[in-house]
């Protein structure tokens, strides 16, 4: 029988892990939250997702009507019907939510904008599946942490050392955010050093890694700039690193100045020529020509597609927390081709 989800806020996250849900056969949406009825809803309308309103106020579930809307009922209602909720709420919501999810004893996956410390637990696909098996809550990394765990733990799988310092660029709001920035300047996180960094850590403990942020006026991408230093007598080269990284899932490596890939702009237009919903890349783009390994130390740049790439993730993490796949590359590859399929690609 596939696994019931609920998807409490049905934003930029949301609506995507929705149709990744829908995309998949061992899964399907019991429904969608909003917090009123505006032009989001005809989204979840179109894919015949049940709208439900975010919280039980009678009187907010009826306005949905009133706006043209047919409201299913509040997020009560929605839990009940539901095995796990995946919380897409803004961020700093998760301790107020989590308490309804265990009241309605329905697992939850939450998303990087929460604390580690409100589950105690966070996930990455090719991190830490196995530690999220049967789990009743977890907290998928951000965009950027998926990034580093992708490209860093096969690494150290390969060597069993790592120490990493990246400096995160990162886009200063997403395309349909309205009041972020900055618009002309380019703004340093005082915050030294910065949460990206350490946060790999809650999924790959082993991995000794500091990072620095800065904001820039770019609504598309993340690019990092990251060195590695391995363990002496590691006997990789730039080549055999490169291949890691091709034989990873949801890695991308290309030549940067062969294939006219020489900024994010190029990669976005080759993410939308790939042709899934809202243009988007799940992968984790990484410069061939701008990986060097210099003696022990390895200098690379990747870029980040931060409203995407944690979507197959997802997926992965509510069959963890379900516990119907304890092999993560199995649940990977799964629910990949099912997205796939579900674009014609
Ligand atoms: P968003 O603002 O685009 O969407 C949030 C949605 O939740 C909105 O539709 C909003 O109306 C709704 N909402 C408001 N109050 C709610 C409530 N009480 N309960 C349920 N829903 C409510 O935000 P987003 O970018 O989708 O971010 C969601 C989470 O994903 C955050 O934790 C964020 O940090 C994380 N995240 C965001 C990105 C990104 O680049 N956008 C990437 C990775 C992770």
């Amino acid at each position: 029988m596939a696994m019931k989800v609920a998807i409490n806020g049905f934003g930029t996250i949301g609506k995507r892990v929705a149709d990744a849900v829908a995309a998949q056969a061992d899964m399907e949406i019991v429904g969608v939250t909003k917090t009123g009825p505006s032009f989001g809803c005809e989204l979840a309308v179109r894919r015949g997702f049940p709208l439900y309103y975010t919280s039980d106020d009678a009187g907010r579930v009826a306005a949905f009507s009133e706006g043209g809307y047919e409201c299913a009922g509040g997020l009560s209602e929605l839990l009940a019907a539901a095995d796990v909720v995946v919380d897409c709420s803004p961020g700093k919501m998760g301790a107020e939510n989590l308490t309804k999810y265990r009241k309605a004893g329905v697992k939850a996956v939450f998303q990087g904008g929460e604390p580690h410390a409100l589950t105690g637990l966070s996930y990455s696909s090719s991190a830490n599946h196995d530690a999220n098996l049967g789990a009743d809550a977890t907290r998928v990394v951000s965009c950027n942490t998926t990034g580093l765990s992708r490209t860093l733990v096969p690494l150290w799988e390969t060597c069993r050392s790592l120490a990493v310092e990246c400096t995160m660029i990162r886009r200063a709001a997403d395309p349909g955010d309205l009041g972020k920035g900055p618009i002309n300047a380019i703004k340093p996180v005082l915050n030294v050093p910065s949460h990206h960094g350490p946060d790999l850590m809650t999924v790959k403990p082993e991995i000794r890694i500091n990072s620095l942020a800065v904001a820039v006026p770019t609504t598309i991408m993340h690019v990092h700039a990251i060195t590695a230093d391995q363990p002496a007598g590691h006997g990789l080269t730039t080549e055999s690193i490169i291949e890691i990284w091709r034989r990873q899932p949801r890695v991308i490596v290309m030549k940067g100045a062969e294939n006219r890939l020489t900024s994010t702009a190029e990669v976005m237009e080759m993410a939308r020529d790939i042709g899934r919903k809202w243009g988007d890349l799940h992968e984790i783009f990484v410069w061939e020509d701008g990986v060097s390994l210099q003696g022990d130390r390895l200098y690379y740049f990747q870029a980040i597609h931060q409203e995407s790439d944690v979507i197959p993730e997802n997926i992965d993490a509510i069959r963890a927390l379900m516990g119907t796949e304890s092999d993560w590359r199995a649940s990977v590859a799964r629910t990949d081709a099912a997205i796939s399929a579900y674009y014609n690609l």
